[in-house]
């Protein structure tokens, strides 16, 4: 099995100002700079023989290249206890319109359906249970006015996830250009 998933990498300079945040939380598990990334759609874990199809099917995703701004910040929880971080993404007609053709290729490619819905964000940290609500919030109110220079997104990426103790590896398998629509032809 290889557990997969659909998302955007990030260029290093916003890399290093979300790495800039971290730190002063107990409890907190932050992501590496290497890590940090944004999910379009995960898959899980599919044969290997998959992997092709899913490739393939993706390939086909028409989308042109658009602006992507990371702004605000919020935050995930379990039983009233927070459970993640994040930095947000500013409202995007054109990555919700990417992540439904994404969707779309996957369901053609006999990938399960996702059930939840699609809440565009970038991980910055994970708690365990002796994370202070009151710090958390307290890291969400300083840092609420948090907002990067957008970016171009140029590709979308099918990722590979190696779950490990110390952490998981990603790895870059398949880079998806968007592409500007061809210009109408001269003949
Ligand atoms: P770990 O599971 O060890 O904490 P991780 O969550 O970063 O690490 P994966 O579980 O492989 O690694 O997930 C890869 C990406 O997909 C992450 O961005 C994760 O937040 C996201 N993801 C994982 N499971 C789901 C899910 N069920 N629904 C939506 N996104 C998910
Ligand atoms: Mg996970």
């Amino acid at each position: 099995m290889i557990r997969l998933f659909c998302g955007l990498a990030l260029p290093a300079q916003l890399r290093d100002r979300l790495i800039s945040l971290g730190g002063g939380l107990p409890g907190a598990r932050w992501v590496p700079e290497d890590n940090l990334h944004l999910t379009l759609r995960f898959i899980g874990e599919v044969p290997e023989p998959s992997f092709d199809d899913i490739a393939v099917a993706l390939s086909a995703v028409k989308a042109a290249p658009f602006d992507l701004t990371v702004a605000g910040m919020g935050h995930f929880e379990r039983k009233r206890r927070p459970t993640m971080v994040w930095a947000g993404i500013e409202p995007s007609p054109r990555l919700l319109d990417l992540h439904v053709r994404i969707e779309s290729a996957l369901r053609r490619a006999g990938v399960e359906g996702e059930e939840r819905q699609f809440q565009p964000h970038i991980t910055l940290a994970r708690f365990d249970a002796s994370a202070s609500p009151e710090r958390v919030a307290g890291f969400l109110q300083a840092n609420s006015l948090f907002r990067a220079p957008p970016f171009r997104v140029e590709h979308f990426t099918l990722f590979s996830s190696m779950l490990g103790r110390s952490g998981p590896t990603y790895h870059a398998e398949v880079e998806f250009p968007l592409a500007a629509a061809l210009a109408p032809d001269r003949f």
